[in-house]
């Protein structure tokens, strides 16, 4: 970690202590959830954009969509997960910290979900699920999204993989590298978004649905 983000991370005071619990649950069980500094940009865009319905791809504990609708009462959350376990924590979660009116959670492989989603449109979507499908994931879930709508993508440098391939010792994690790299490549070339990318924790890509001027 740079001195810089040792900094803005010791100057952060602000996050919702409640939820903020959850972390220390997902670091001690090795539960990737977003990182600080990422969920304080989302957040913010999300008091800029002020969606009202957002759809998450990979919920696991449900953290970020408990501090996604702890930004205002008028958000309304659809988030995808297929793990069982991750499924009952993230009930419990919700249960206990009383969002069950705010977030819906939706059970299984969320490149099968698309009928039990598709009864509204989405203001934002959130793609945070397996590293390879996130092309996948866009291209069945976009059509949903509002033009002028947001697609966040986390992850898109993983572990500094992304930017250096060569140090990725196993097959299966250069397998998956390699579609990261495709998909940002995709995304940025893709006229219907205009996509930026930060070079913040693990990397994330800001899309913006509606032709580039
Ligand atoms: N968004 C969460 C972290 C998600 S971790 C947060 O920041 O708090 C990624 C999750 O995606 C894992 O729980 C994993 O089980 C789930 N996942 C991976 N592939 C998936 C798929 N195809 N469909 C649904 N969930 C998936
Ligand atoms: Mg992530």
């Amino acid at each position: 970690m740079d001195n810089n983000q040792s900094y803005l991370l010791n100057l952060h005071t602000q996050t919702d202590v409640n939820i903020e619990a959850l972390r220390t649950y997902a670091e001690a069980n090795k539960v990737p959830i977003v990182d600080k500094l990422t969920l304080d940009m989302i957040k913010q865009l999300i008091r800029l954009h002020k969606p009202q319905n957002i759809l998450e791809i990979g919920t696991a504990i449900g953290y970020s969509a408990m501090q996604f609708a702890s930004v205002s009462k008028d958000i309304n959350i659809t988030t995808i997960e297929r793990d069982s376990e991750m499924q009952l924590k993230a009930k419990e979660n919700i249960e206990k910290y009383c969002l069950s009116n705010q977030i819906r959670l939706v059970e299984g492989d969320a490149l099968e979900q698309f009928s039990n989603v598709n009864d509204r449109a989405y203001d934002m979507i959130f793609i945070d699920a397996a590293k390879a499908q996130s092309k996948k994931f866009f291209e069945l879930y976009t059509p949903l999204l509002k033009e002028g709508g947001i697609v966040i993508t986390d992850n898109v440098l993983y572990h500094g993989f992304v930017s250096d391939i060569s140090v990725v010792r196993t097959r299966n994690v250069r397998q998956m590298v390699k579609r990261v790299i495709e998909y940002n490549e995709w995304l940025m070339n893709n006229e219907s978004y205009t996509t930026n990318f930060l070079n913040m924790d693990d990397g994330l890509a800001i899309s913006i649905k509606g032709e580039s001027k």
